[in-house]
């Protein structure tokens, strides 16, 4: 047997996911070769507490890539230019490689630019250094108007908008600047995590109410005025003293001119392979589209990411030792939902249930939000 080269397109979650378990399944002749622009490995769900000041440094959640070497997993630092599906080549900043399987793992970009007054105004809720800006704002803000804006659908992590929502609360209201705050959430989704079903996003509803947070559903932003600070939408406007935004996400540039897109804007996977179309190439995690029996799209989200990125691993690994790739991605997912005061509540289920996804979501508690801390220690594991 030919030893067999693997590209891994990007080293986020699902990318150091499915790197780190091809090189425990195949042997040392296989090469596993990451291909990311940064030098850097973080989860993106540390934001949130930049956000709160529990973590003061982006540095304190990020591990060095450079460390993959010592796990026998080459790391490739350069911008990837262009992909060639069919040739399974890849153009980098570093030059041409070549792959026997091509696993597309780029994640989302944003792109705030695409609503007008978007970058300058809004905090941006999905960087680190917007996440930390936020905090600024929040620890100073004595009184006024917060908006939580989600500009578009859809966008990686169906809760963290709302997270976001019910952190700044609380921060407020250990403050003792609550009373004299405003907090809501403009969408254009027409409950929180659609996708989970109406029993869950009316909960969510809910648990906004029960602190003050207004929802604003269905609310497609236009642009936001920075001298007026205010957010436009079709039918109304919004003021605000503080804007925190979700930003417009689209699939990655060399995804999108390689064609490997279809009308979602993201790539087409078979729900339970994440094979494409074209042979020995894969896609996971928030760069795919998998349509739901439901009809809607599966959420983007890092357990799904890390899920899926075990499957094709496992299966590509079978593949090369002459075995039937029998792994499948099953839909099955969770996630926890911060509320502030250290409690989180947490939504689980089938979303690839016939015929709409089966999610319940059980009351915050201390625990669960232990459990989510929990997660980012155990993704940290390919680094000690
Ligand atoms: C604030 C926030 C909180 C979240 N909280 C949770 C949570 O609690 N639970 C949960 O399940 N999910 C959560 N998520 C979602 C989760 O982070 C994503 O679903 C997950 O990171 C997707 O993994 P990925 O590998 O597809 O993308 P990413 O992790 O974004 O990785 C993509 C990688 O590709 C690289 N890349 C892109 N383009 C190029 C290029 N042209 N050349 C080279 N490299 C490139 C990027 O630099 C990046 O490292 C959260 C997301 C956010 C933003």
């Amino acid at each position: 047997m030919t030893g067999k080269t693997i590209l891994v397109l990007g080293g986020g979650l699902a990318g150091i996911t499915a790197a780190s378990a091809l090189r425990r399944l195949c042997g040392p002749d296989h090469r596993v070769v990451v291909i990311e622009r940064r030098a850097k490995f973080s989860l993106h769900m540390a934001n949130l507490w930049l956000m709160t000041g529990e973590r003061r440094q982006a540095a304190e959640g990020e591990r060095d890539l450079a460390h993959l070497a010592k796990h026998g997993i080459e790391w490739v630092q350069a911008q990837i230019e262009a992909i060639d599906p069919i040739a399974r080549t890849v153009r980098t900043g570093a030059g041409v490689l070549e792959g026997d399987y091509l696993i597309i793992a780029l994640g989302a970009d944003r792109h705030a630019e695409a609503i007008p007054g978007f970058a300058e105004t809004a905090l941006d809720l999905y960087t680190p250094q917007g996440a930390v800006r936020i905090r600024e704002a929040v620890e100073t803000f004595s009184g006024g108007r917060v908006v939580v804006l989600v500009a578009r659908t859809p966008f990686s992590c169906p809760s963290a908008p709302y997270e976001a929502a019910f952190l700044v609360e609380s921060m407020l209201r250990r403050r003792g600047v609550r009373a004299q705050c405003d907090i809501s959430v403009y969408t254009p989704e027409d409950l929180p995590m659609p996708v989970a079903g109406a029993e869950v996003g009316k909960e969510l509803v809910r648990m906004l109410d029960d602190r003050g947070i207004g929802f604003h559903a269905e609310q497609i932003v236009m642009k936001i005025d920075p001298a007026a600070r205010v957010a436009r939408f079709e039918l109304e406007d919004a003021r605000f003293d503080l804007l925190i935004g979700v930003p417009p996400h689209r699939a990655p540039a060399p995804v999108r001119s390689a064609r490997l897109t279809d009308a979602s804007g993201w790539v087409p996977v078979d729900a339970s392979s994440l094979r494409t179309r074209h042979p020995g190439v894969y896609a996971i995690g928030d760069a795919t589209s998998i349509r739901l029996p439901v009809g809607m799209f599966l959420p983007k989200a890092g357990v799904f990411a890390d899920e899926q990125a075990r499957v094709v691993a496992e299966n590509i690994a079978a593949e090369i030792a002459g075995d039937e790739p029998r792994s499948r991605f099953n839909g099955h997912g969770f996630c926890y939902i911060e509320v502030g005061d250290d409690m989180a509540a947490y939504g689980a289920g089938n979303f690839y249930a016939v015929p709409a996804p089966s999610v319940t979501l059980e009351p915050a508690s201390r625990r669960f939000c232990e459990e989510k801390h929990e997660i980012e220690r155990a993704a940290q594991v390919l680094w000690r």
